[in-house]
């Protein structure tokens, strides 16, 4: 979407009344599509649906920008419950991602941290392997959630999102590569100003692609979560022609979105992760999926206009 447009959308769902309309029913309904449901045991019936079709599970407890320190330790335990309840399941390959505003960063660093390196710990003590990965979000929190990347990185097996809109993402790439890195590449959801992103879809693409490699080239693994067809393609091009070890990469999607890419993925014996949000803090999320595709706001006001006619 242009970012005019996309502006124009995260203004609309920030006023009061369309708030209330898209958190009614019809709202809800809409919310189905991305969202597999309120509660963990509807993101663990997504997960063991995908893995019938070998598609492993990254689960999302939505929630951010929580408001206290107890809110904070609330969605770690919950992530803790996740990553015990995902372990107990068989035939789900199932791992969690975490955003730190949830986990208490705007009440300080070290709160979020505390929070951190419990969700961590939890982790390892399921399997000492088992990775959780960290969202990226707007970039006032970028410095912030790469710092805390880097000190955690050498002590437990953690991950982190980049966003190619970004300007600084080159030389952040740059810091962060080589082997003991793990990325997920994404484009970014978050609006943000011409001085510090690309606006246009094929600088955004450009610059994807050259930090993609530039991570690839310095030994690190890369999740590549688009579902840009352009770049799937060619990624799987680069992957194969360069011989990138297929512990080394993974394809990644959102739940709800181009289910034919990922089911064609998956025949072409290609390592497939898709993104389940749950949880009842849905609606930052929902704004965020509409914003990226026109077709998703006319699609949910011809829902709620026929539903009201
Ligand atoms: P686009 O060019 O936007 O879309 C390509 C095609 O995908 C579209 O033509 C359409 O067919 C389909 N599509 C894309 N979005 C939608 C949608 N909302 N509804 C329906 N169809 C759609 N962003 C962050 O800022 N931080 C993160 O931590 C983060 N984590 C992510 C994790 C995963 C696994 C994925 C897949 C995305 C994540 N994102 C994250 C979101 C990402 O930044 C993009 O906003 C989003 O993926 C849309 O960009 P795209 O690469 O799919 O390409």
């Amino acid at each position: 979407m242009t970012g005019f447009l996309r502006a124009l959308v995260l203004w609309l769902t920030e006023q009061p009344l369309v708030r209330r309309l898209m958190q009614g029913s019809v709202g809800r309904r809409f919310a189905g599509r991305f969202v597999a449901g309120d509660t963990l045991d509807d993101g663990m019936a997504a997960a063991a649906q995908l893995a019938r079709g070998g598609i492993a599970t990254l689960l999302d407890h939505l929630g951010e920008n929580v408001s206290s320190r107890e809110q904070a330790a609330a969605a770690a335990d919950a992530y803790i419950g996740a990553i015990r309840r995902g372990r107990a399941t068989p035939g789900v390959d199932c791992i969690v991602s975490v955003k730190l505003t949830q986990l208490g960063l705007d009440s300080g660093v070290d709160v979020c941290a505390e929070n951190m390196v419990r969700v961590l710990q939890a982790a390892q003590e399921q399997d000492p392997a088992m990775r959780v990965m960290i969202d990226m979000e707007a970039s006032e929190y970028v410095d912030r959630t790469l710092d805390l990347y880097l000190a955690l990185r050498s002590r437990h097996p953690v991950g982190v999102a980049l966003q190619s809109c970004l300007r600084r993402t080159a030389a952040d790439a740059e810091r962060l590569a080589g082997p003991e890195a793990v990325v997920r590449m994404t484009k970014g959801a978050y609006l943000e100003g011409r001085e510090i992103a690309f606006q246009r879809r094929d600088e955004v693409s450009r610059s994807y692609v050259a930090v993609t490699r530039t991570l690839l080239e310095a030994g690190s693994s890369v999740h590549l979560a688009t579902h840009d067809e352009r770049l799937v393609d060619g990624a799987r091009e680069y992957l194969h022609r360069t011989g990138v070890a297929a512990d080394r990469y993974e394809f990644q999607m959102l739940y709800g979105i181009r289910r034919d890419l990922q089911n064609r993925l998956v025949e072409g014996g290609e390592p497939v992760r898709v993104y389940v949000p749950y949880g009842t803090q849905w609606y930052p999320y929902l704004t965020r999926r509409l914003a990226e595709r026109p077709a998703n706001v006319w699609f949910f006001l011809s829902n709620a206009l026929r539903v009201r006619g």
